[in-house]
């Protein structure tokens, strides 16, 4: 599935592939035809893909020449890290900027021994969700695998230096991975190769508004990810209000989707409901919830609203939460509170960008 081929992506590394886009395969043929043999390849994948190498000097025994070649050769990195925020519970958000310019957003929320790292999929967003910071700027192009790949490396490096594991990937940073369906298909194949990071595919969650064409495809690629879908409310009106795209398709629709893809590839499906205060957080919301699901096994995610600058909402008052939760469970749905890791650094997707840009820049609130 070519999910938008109307979406610009971005530019080629002047005429050099870009390393961590190219799989064993292709990386060993385009080396080989330029005389690099074998073992240069697997150092090359040991040591600037697995390793920390950031400059072919770093690659053990290509040689001051081979090194050189190299760099007229293949693009080693295609990101760089251009700002960062710490929270105190240790989430770290980076932003980094592409060859273009562009900044997309990276985030690292440790856990004890592991991690887990959020990657953004778009440069922008079109998905147009009204309490998001990237929804209100709009999107300016998908991102290409390699440079989803390159944010896992940068997160990989940053946990590494917290002395934790990089244990999970979720695909809810901005953008719609749907809507950038191909490069992110793509970049899932490169991660959970066991001959490069070799990421565990049942530790990779992939979230989208609801683009029920991309769930539905992504549920025959045989990838081994887990769905995440952003319903935020059973009532399709509601939901058309607060996601435009997401809710071009019904909730009937988009769960029975969901379903599809639960049954076809036997991964967990959650369902993400961002609750804002006097919009979608009451009992009755609930309820409608519960009966929507009607006794599928998916896992619910209660996340209160980040307050984004230019958005009206607010988080729910305790009472108000802890009353949604118990409907949820009294009717049996699987539920829980995500916390609001970050929150005071700005978590939420495309606020760390949105802050790095000039006020002249800002796309008006
Ligand atoms: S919440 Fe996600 S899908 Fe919605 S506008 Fe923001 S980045 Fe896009």
């Amino acid at each position: 599935m070519t999910a938008a081929s109307s979406v610009p992506v971005s530019p080629a590394a002047g005429s050099r592939p870009p390393l961590a886009g190219l799989t064993p395969g292709e990386l060993a043929a385009f080396l080989t035809s330029h005389g690099f043999t074998p073992t240069h390849v697997g150092r090359l994948a040991r040591d600037a893909i697995r390793g920390r190498a950031t400059s072919f000097t770093d690659v053990e025994g290509l040689g001051e020449a081979g090194a050189r070649r190299l760099e007229g050769l293949l693009a080693i990195r295609t990101t760089r890290i251009v700002g960062r925020t710490d929270a105190p519970d240790g989430t770290v958000k980076l932003l980094l900027e592409t060859l273009d310019r562009e900044r997309v957003e990276s985030v690292l929320m440790p856990l004890s021994k592991r991690s887990s790292g959020c990657v953004s999929s778009q440069v922008g967003c079109g998905a147009a969700c009204t309490f998001c910071a990237s929804g209100l700027e709009g999107l300016k192009r998908s991102l290409a695998a390699h440079e989803i790949v390159e944010q896992v490396l940068h997160l990989r490096d940053e946990a590494r230096a917290q002395g934790v594991a990089l244990s999970n990937l979720v695909f809810m940073g901005m953008g719609e991975p749907l809507h950038a369906y191909d490069a992110v298909v793509r970049a899932i194949r490169l991660l959970t190769d066991t001959r490069l990071l070799g990421f565990g595919c049942g530790h990779v969650t992939v979230s989208t508004v609801g683009v029920v064409p991309g769930i539905l495809a992504l549920a025959e690629e045989n990838l081994g990810v887990h769905l995440a879908v952003s319903l935020h409310a059973a009532d399709d009106a509601l939901r058309r209000s607060l996601l435009p795209v997401g809710g071009r398709w019904t909730v009937a629709e988009t769960l029975d989707a969901a379903e599809r893809f639960r049954v076809r590839t036997r991964r967990f499906v959650t369902l993400q409901l961002t609750l804002m205060a006097g919009v979608n957080d009451a009992p009755s919301h609930a309820a409608a919830l519960a009966d929507a699901i009607a006794g599928r096994p998916f896992h619910v995610n209660l996340i209160p609203v980040n307050r984004v600058d230019g958005t009206p909402y607010a988080p729910p008052a305790q009472p108000a939460l802890d009353a949604f939760l118990d409907v949820l469970t009294r009717r049996q749905v699987i539920a829980h509170v995500r916390s609001r890791r970050g929150s005071d650094v700005a978590a939420a997707c495309g606020q760390l960008r949105r802050a790095s840009r000039p006020p002249s820049s800002a796309a008006a609130p």
